[in-house]
């Protein structure tokens, strides 16, 4: 395709990535950012296989493995000791692993691949609207006290799964979740100095887990873990009050204390609910992803709940597709053609997976609850079956059967 001026707009996963790929291919990039830096915000991710995939290919596969910790299986177990989730990468082959990550590293590497490149960039800018028109696309950025429209050839949208900017009339679908987590940061400890993203659950309504998350790219000699604890989002507002201080908050380490006693040495630093940061998560579905010269990707697109750790990884498999799309396409029609052709099976499989499993993990039913500790270990005594959990896991199904 001839060059074109495209804006990006969201300097996460899905703009990094697709912003580095797209200003390899000669295209006039602006990438725009409503923070004012790329702070190190955010906590542990998994990246799975498929998206290490596209690192690879990017060259910056070692460049992240040196922040990033190295991850085996999601184990699961229920505070009794009962197995539950046991899915190991192995049966993918013996190299086949995830990676712990922090958003920060991630979208560190990624950032100092694309400062490599010729492109632009707006920080500290807010985009407040996109007007695609049929042949150029019109952005309105706040910038301070300042509103500027700009023009270009074709803008993506690459705003995270709260954007307001997603075009209504393609989103057939797009809700919170009931459910979120808070979860924090902290210095790795014993027992979870492991290769495994651990669980731990009571019925469907108690889960706490641990991520080993490598370090940051500010402090690269400290290996830190990712607790998260689920509850309901309308508990969320509750641990942000003030006065949610000591009582309730002692009350919850002592609970935790019964629940899941390894994690005493880990959470030693966590003394006040102020330490925790709340997230909570939608699920949006879209009728299409892009038409002539406007495009919506990574978690923009398609934000699903983090229970099968797929976030980055579609972020990430969304730039290379579009990357792809564009070297192989004369115009923008055919470039939606083939991104639709090639994106669209596997980003309704894990829509569908992560919104069909998300109950036995995150709510209060016991009958789902009991399902899931009934069928999972048994699924996972079968080959097959454990091939095909490996599979979903690793990011590379795009069918229940493919
Ligand atoms: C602050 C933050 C913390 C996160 N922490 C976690 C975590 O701990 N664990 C996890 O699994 N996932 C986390 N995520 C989500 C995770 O990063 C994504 O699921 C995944 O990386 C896909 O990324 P994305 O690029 O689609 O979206 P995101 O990573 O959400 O990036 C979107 C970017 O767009 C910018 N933006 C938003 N609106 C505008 C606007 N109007 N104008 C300009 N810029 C805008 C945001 O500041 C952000 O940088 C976090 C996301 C954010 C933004």
């Amino acid at each position: 395709m001839q060059p074109q001026s495209i804006a990006i707009i969201g300097a996460g996963t899905a703009g990094l990535a697709t912003a580095a790929l797209l200003a390899q291919q000669g295209h006039a990039i602006t990438l725009i950012e409503r923070a004012p830096a790329l702070e190190p915000v955010g906590a542990g991710l998994l990246l799975q296989p498929a998206g290490l995939s596209v690192l690879h290919r990017m060259g910056l596969y070692q460049a992240m493995y040196r922040y990033g910790a190295h991850i085996d299986a999601l184990v699961g177990h229920t505070c009794s000791g009962r197995a539950i989730m046991n899915s190991h990468y192995r049966p993918l082959g013996e190299q086949a692993h995830g990676l712990g990550i922090h958003r920060a590293s991630l979208c560190h590497v990624l950032d100092s691949h694309l400062q490599t490149l010729p492109h632009q960039r707006r920080m500290g800018c807010t985009v407040s609207a996109v007007d695609a028109q049929a042949h150029q696309t019109l952005v309105t950025l706040e910038e301070k006290q300042r509103t500027d429209v700009l023009t270009f050839d074709a803008v993506l949208i690459a705003n995270g799964s709260h954007s307001q900017l997603r075009p209504s009339d393609w989103t057939r679908y797009d809700r919170l979740y009931p459910w979120g987590a808070m979860w924090a940061m902290l210095p790795m400890a014993a027992p979870f100095d492991v290769p495994l993203l651990q669980q731990r659950y009571h019925r469907a309504s108690t889960m706490a887990g641990i991520l080993p998350t490598g370090s940051r790219p500010d402090q690269p000699e400290t290996p830190l873990a990712s607790f998260f604890w689920s509850l309901p989002v309308t508990e969320i507002a509750q641990w942000q009050q003030p006065d949610f201080a000591a009582s309730p908050f002692e009350k919850w380490r002592g609970a935790l204390h019964t629940f899941w006693p390894q994690l005493d040495e880990v959470l030693t630093p966590l003394t006040r609910a102020q330490q925790l940061t709340p997230a909570t998560y939608r699920d949006v579905i879209m009728s299409k992803w892009g038409d002539n010269r406007l495009g919506v990707i990574g978690d923009a697109a398609h934000a699903m709940s983090p229970q099968l750790g797929q976030g980055a990884n579609m972020a990430l498999l969304d730039a290379w597709a579009l990357g792809d799309a564009m070297q192989q396409s004369d115009n923008w029609h055919q470039v939606w053609t083939h991104y639709h052709q090639h994106r669209g099976p596997q980003i309704r499989f894990y829509q569908r997976m992560s919104r069909w499993l998300t109950p036995a993990f995150q709510s209060h039913s016991r009958v789902v609850a009991t399902g899931r500790d009934l069928l999972l270990p048994v699924l996972n005594h079968l080959p097959w079956m454990r091939l095909q959990m490996a599979k979903t896991i690793a990011g590379l199904k795009t069918g229940l059967l493919r």
